[in-house]
């Protein structure tokens, strides 16, 4: 199948074309017919699919055809959890739709607010917002949503997992009642559906397995170690493998940024990527990972979500993740689009339960090796996988803490510093 037969317009194939692109992925085939059609949709896709493409050019393709959006309005809102995914999907936008004659603009927390408020006088004829920073704004009164056609929920999952329901909700309310609705989610639990039930009408359903189908090409490893040896592991992983690039999971901001102090003392180039950063340092960070002059990226889960970072050869899990669906998406950011990758989790005695909980998940007992002079001191447990379900481990209320795309400053219930 090509582009060609999708239903869009020349100036948007050209570039498609000029990305290179030669044929859609599974779910743009299936969306964008459904877009163009004006249908809602729920989509099961995650990073790595090609989904914002999926619902980038339908969107564009749509747009192009009315009138442009009047000062402070918009005709298309794309809300994302995180600031960088806002700022990719942006990008996107602006890739895609070079040769319309458009207008799109992104709105994030943890900058200033009042050059976004200059640029929506123009009108956003699509505006990719987080939550609370949108909510910033129409409190100002610096957007308005009276022409609004479309409402695109990108990552609806993590934007419930952060706790931006009652933004979200307070948005929607907000929106003219006959608009289409478009929805993406990496997983579909009982609150995405119940979140989708009062959004989609009649929608297309359309799930798809990312590319980058972990498992299969990414080789899994669990290394024990003590807890207080994980450092020097980790740079001595670095420096023995001669790895040139690699994304390092911390639980913590602050256990984030003390592994990169070691890493840059032991002459290894590191950046942070987390929540308390600025903007302007996460996107310097990001963009000097992705130019090779940062060898370890070391990044919250929360930041790292839906980073487009093409084939990673090495991911680490510092420490594990406190949800065992977060390993999955951890590992999936390795091995993308068939290369072969890497995931070693430095596993302490003190991790033993959230182990099994993960290998639970994955229904897999992950192989271990011990690296010479890191033997553990406190051993590790074997693993067994019991008959018994795997545990739902998932917080029940949002953590307390700042969330990325929160209003600025501080988070609602005036704490500064969260887990994550
Ligand atoms: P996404 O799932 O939207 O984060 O996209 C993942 C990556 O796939 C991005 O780097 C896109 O540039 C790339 N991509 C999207 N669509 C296609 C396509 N049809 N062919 C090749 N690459 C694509």
């Amino acid at each position: 199948m090509s582009f060609d037969s999708l239903g869009l317009s020349a100036p948007i194939l050209a570039a498609v074309a000029e990305q290179g692109y030669e044929t859609p992925s599974p779910i743009q085939a299936q969306a964008i017919p459904a877009v163009i059609e004006g249908r809602d949709v729920m989509a099961a896709a995650q990073t790595g699919t090609g989904k914002t493409a999926g619902f980038t050019l339908p969107l564009l393709e749509l747009l192009s055809k009315g009138e442009r959006a009047p000062s402070n309005q918009v005709r298309a809102l794309v809300l994302t959890p995180t600031r960088e995914l806002a700022a990719q999907v942006a990008e996107s936008v602006a890739t895609y739709g070079k040769n319309l004659n458009l207008n799109s603009t992104v709105v994030f927390g943890g900058v200033k607010i009042n050059p976004q408020m200059m640029k929506l006088r123009r009108g956003a004829d699509i505006l990719v917002a987080t939550p609370g920073r949108l909510m910033d704004l129409y409190n100002q009164r610096a957007v308005r949503f009276d022409k609004l056609e479309v409402l695109i929920l990108d990552e609806a999952d993590r934007m419930l997992d952060m706790g931006f329901i009652r933004d979200i909700k307070k948005i929607i309310a907000l929106l003219p009642k006959k608009r289409q609705n478009l929805m993406f989610s990496a997983t579909f639990s009982d609150d995405i559906r119940q979140l989708a039930k009062g959004l989609v009408n009649d929608p297309v359903e359309i799930s798809v397995t990312p590319r980058n189908a972990a498992a299969t090409s990414v080789e899994q490893l669990v290394c024990p170690v003590d807890k207080n040896q994980k450092p020097a592991l980790l740079a001595n992983l670095i420096w023995e493998g001669k790895w040139e690039q690699v994304l390092v999971f911390s639980r913590t901001k602050h256990g984030a940024n003390k592994l990169t102090k070691y890493l840059e003392n032991n002459g290894i180039k590191a950046a942070a990527i987390h929540g308390n950063k600025s903007q302007g340092a996460r996107t310097k960070a990001l963009a000097d990972f992705k130019a090779g002059s940062v060898r370890a990226l070391v990044a919250t889960d929360i930041a790292a979500r839906g980073l487009d970072i093409e084939q990673l050869p090495h991911v680490v899990n510092f420490d594990l993740p406190n949800v065992s669906e977060d390993y999955v998406h951890r590992i999936g950011r390795t091995g993308r689009a068939g290369a072969t990758g890497e995931a070693v989790s430095l596993v302490s005695s003190e991790e033993f339960k959230l182990l099994q909980d993960i290998e639970r998940l994955i229904k897999k007992i992950l192989p271990r090796k011990i690296v010479e002079g890191f033997e553990p001191v406190h051993k590790l447990p074997e693993s067994r996988l019991s008959q018994k379900p795997a545990r739902g481990n998932r917080p029940k209320s949002p953590r307390i803490g700042h969330r990325d795309g929160q209003r600025s400053g501080e988070n609602s219930r005036g704490h500064r510093h969260g887990g994550r």
